[in-house]
């Protein structure tokens, strides 16, 4: 969404014909494969034995390498970001080195290719720890916003089971946290399948979400077919089966006149009611188009070197329409965001738009300086280059 795979009048490198797996010890659950791989590859490969990835994001087309080198994080409970569950990587080097770092060997490189944009190397291999899989079943609860942080704690931190949460707020006034919760059971499956099947035509959830943010009666239409299925549908799958969703559901049926987008914010748990009631006021003073703020946890991150959860985290996840001429106007609430989460010690996340000050990234990610020392030790000649790093790293 910000050029962080782009630099002009350079050469790209298309890892996706690197999708092997390497290694699987399905008794340790520890995998090792070549980091062009998408997780909806690796679940094919892991789901016959049972296991699963441990943290990943929401939607399953992402690739190893990728995830990897954005630290990303899912809705997984108890766990941090993905940096956590990685035991051990492959690096490719600017002077044509292959490196195998882990936490102990090569330690401060290891922290800080994950989470490093592709500024260090290419990741070639990537051993993961994974999870089992489990059959899961959903609960949905609505819960005022100030109750929020407390319900989390005492249903979700300290419920039985918890494999998976996220707490959406939706328009007008993003006031009513829809917790939903999937834990543990021995319920019979309400769907029989193993893994989302890709490819599926999704004009009906793609037509919905458009009915749902361009006519009248949008918010009526979401509350009828969205909110309501979710309150009263049971549903019992398998772990790996929510875990497989595919993002070609939330995509635009076209981006001829305007595109979704995403931001996330990541804001110490403490924090959590002054920040949202400050995003709330943002959002409806800009009247920005945002269709959904999805709100995760993550537990404080102790591996990478750039991390965003240097405590434990509420996560909140943006999901904005815009016309694809209206990026300025999107801009300068953006800006307001970012400020509200640093004023509150916290972070914002870099795979989207590059829409922060330097002095905004600069506050958020003061490693940086550290990070651009490692940079310039090992790729002097800056021959990784994004528009992401161009921006923003610090000159060594
Ligand atoms: C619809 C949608 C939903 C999302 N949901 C989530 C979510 O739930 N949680 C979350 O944390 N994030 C989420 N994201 C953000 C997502 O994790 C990042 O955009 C991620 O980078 C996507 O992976 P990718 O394989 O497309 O990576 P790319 O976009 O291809 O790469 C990301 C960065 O990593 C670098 N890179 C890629 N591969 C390598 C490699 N092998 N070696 C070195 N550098 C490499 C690239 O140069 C680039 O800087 C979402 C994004 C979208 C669009």
């Amino acid at each position: 969404m910000g050029g962080q795979t782009r630099e002009p009048d350079a050469l790209q490198f298309d890892l996706a014909s690197m999708d092997r797996l390497l290694r699987l010890d399905p008794v340790a659950g520890i995998a090792r494969v070549q980091a062009g791989m998408r997780w909806r590859r690796l679940q094919t490969l892991l789901d016959p034995h049972d296991l699963a990835v441990k943290v990943m994001q929401s939607y399953s087309n992402f690739s190893v390498g990728g995830s990897v080198s954005v630290n990303c994080h899912g809705r997984y409970i108890g766990e941090s970001a993905i940096a956590s569950t990685v035991r051990a990587l492959q690096l490719a080097t600017a002077d044509g080195r292959t490196l195998e770092l882990s936490r102990d060997s090569e330690p401060a490189l290891f922290g800080a290719v994950l989470g490093g944009y592709g500024g260090l190397g290419v990741i070639t291999e990537v051993e993961l720890d994974l999870a089992r899989n489990a059959r899961i079943a959903r609960a949905v609860a609505a819960v005022p916003l100030e109750d929020y942080p407390d319900w989390f704690e005492a249903n979700v931190l300290a419920g039985e089971g918890v494999v998976l949460h996220n707490a959406d707020l939706v328009p007008p006034d993003f006031d009513k946290p829809l917790a939903i919760t999937w834990s543990r059971t021995d319920a019979p499956l309400t769907d029989a399948r193993r893994l989302v099947p890709e490819g599926l035509d999704y004009s009906r959830e793609q037509n919905l979400i458009w009915s749902a943010t361009e006519l009248p009666g949008g918010d009526a239409l979401r509350e009828r077919y969205m909110t309501r299925r979710l309150l009263t549908e049971p549903r019992v799958i398998m772990r790996n089966c929510e875990a497989s969703l595919d993002v070609a559901s939330i995509e635009p049926r076209t981006r001829r006149v305007s595109t979704y987008l995403l931001q996330e914010y990541f804001i110490p748990t403490g924090a959590f009611r002054s920040f949202a009631g400050r995003m709330r006021a943002i959002l409806r003073a800009a009247d920005a188009d945002v269709l959904n703020v999805s709100i995760r946890h993550a537990v404080e991150d102790t591996t990478s070197l750039m991390r965003w959860a240097d405590r434990d985290m509420f996560c909140f996840v943006l999901y904005h329409k815009q016309r694809t001429w209206q990026d300025a106007r999107a801009a300068s609430w953006t800006r307001a965001l970012i400020d509200a989460a640093l004023d509150h010690g916290g972070r914002y996340y870099l795979p989207y738009r590059l829409h922060a000050t330097r002095k905004q990234f600069a506050r958020a990610y003061p490693q940086a300086e550290a990070f651009a020392a490692i940079k310039h030790g090992i790729d002097p000649d800056n021959r990784f280059r994004n528009l992401l790093w161009d921006r923003y790293l610090p000159r060594a």
